[in-house]
């Protein structure tokens, strides 16, 4: 995924190459060059504007560091604004700590919450899931086979349509555990019921974290649905799912900037082993080569 991308910014950096001064042209040629190829991985249009505007302008005004030729002075920048872009490096803490899940129907939440259990419980810690979608038929029975399989308990009920006294008794059976992650309900859409029962169940929980599951398929919707999650609880992280697939993966960059968070996880398949920590730097220089 982001191929086609990194692709295109080596080709359009690459065209500086052998230049001595940097002339406006160039610059302008070079932004041309990778808003399209932003634009076609589905980058926010808000988001590609305000990048290429601040790549020009340093490029321009900020002076190449000593032996610096124009080439590295340029993709310094476009490294450091993507790095921006991308968020910052996201800790994940490997020790006691409640993680509220949030995100739509089909993101991949139910899945993602037993992968990191998975996670979590690979590094040696108590973990148990809560399963607080009371919305979806089925929803208990498919998180309770997947955590059965790695030996995590799960709290849920399917017959109880009340998410806050599930998660309320699930915590409180919990309390031993290390980490506890609780799914919540996805809805097709961003109902207002949605978005006031994660306030509650967020308010309820005192969650240490609360993680944003985004397809890498999303275009343009990643960005709205990030800042009505982000707006009701707080995002503090994001982890994009599907990333195995042939998504272009612009969308979730759109909702890391709409949550001022970073990516915290990448899932890269549909086992319960397939999902990676992300680190930005990494990802980039692979982009830029
Ligand atoms: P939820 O409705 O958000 O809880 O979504 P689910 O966890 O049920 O996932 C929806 C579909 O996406 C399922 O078929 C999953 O197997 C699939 N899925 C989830 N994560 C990934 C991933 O990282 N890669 C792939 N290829 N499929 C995934």
């Amino acid at each position: 995924m982001l191929d086609k991308l990194g692709t295109s910014l080596k080709d359009a950096v690459k065209k500086l190459a052998g230049k001595t001064v940097i002339d406006r042209a160039a610059v302008d040629e070079l932004v041309r060059d990778l808003q399209r190829a932003l634009l076609q991985s589905d980058v926010n249009v808000k988001l590609v504007m305000q990048l290429s505007q601040s790549i020009k302008q340093r490029s321009l005004e900020e002076e190449p560091a000593k032996g610096m030729g124009v080439r590295e002075h340029v993709l310094r920048i476009v490294y450091q604004e993507l790095v921006r872009l991308m968020g910052s490096t996201t800790e994940v803490t490997l020790g006691p700590q409640k993680i509220l899940m949030a995100g739509l129907q089909g993101s991949g939440k139910t899945t993602t919450t037993a992968k990191l259990a998975r996670y979590f419980q690979r590094k040696g810690l108590r973990v148990g899931v809560i399963c607080a979608d009371t919305f979806r038929p089925g929803a208990y029975d498919q998180v309770k086979t997947l955590c059965d399989r790695i030996n995590v308990p799960c709290f849920g009920n399917p017959k109880e349509t009340d998410a806050e006294k599930i998660t309320r008794e699930g915590l409180a059976a919990y309390k031993q555990l290390e980490v506890v992650i609780i799914d919540t309900q996805g809805r097709h859409a961003l109902e207002d019921h949605l978005i006031e029962e994660i306030i509650n169940l967020n308010t309820l929980s005192k969650a240490d974290h609360r993680w944003l599951v985004i397809d890498a398929a999303l275009g343009q919707q990643a960005s709205e649905q990030a800042r009505r999650f982000h707006e009701a609880i707080g995002i503090d992280g994001v982890i994009v799912t599907k990333m195995d697939g042939t998504a272009k993966g612009g969308g979730a960059l759109s909702a890391v900037s709409e949550t001022k968070s970073g990516i915290v996880f990448i899932g890269s398949g549909e086992t319960i082993e397939d999902l990676e920590r992300f680190d930005p730097d990494g990802f980039i220089s692979r982009l830029l080569g």
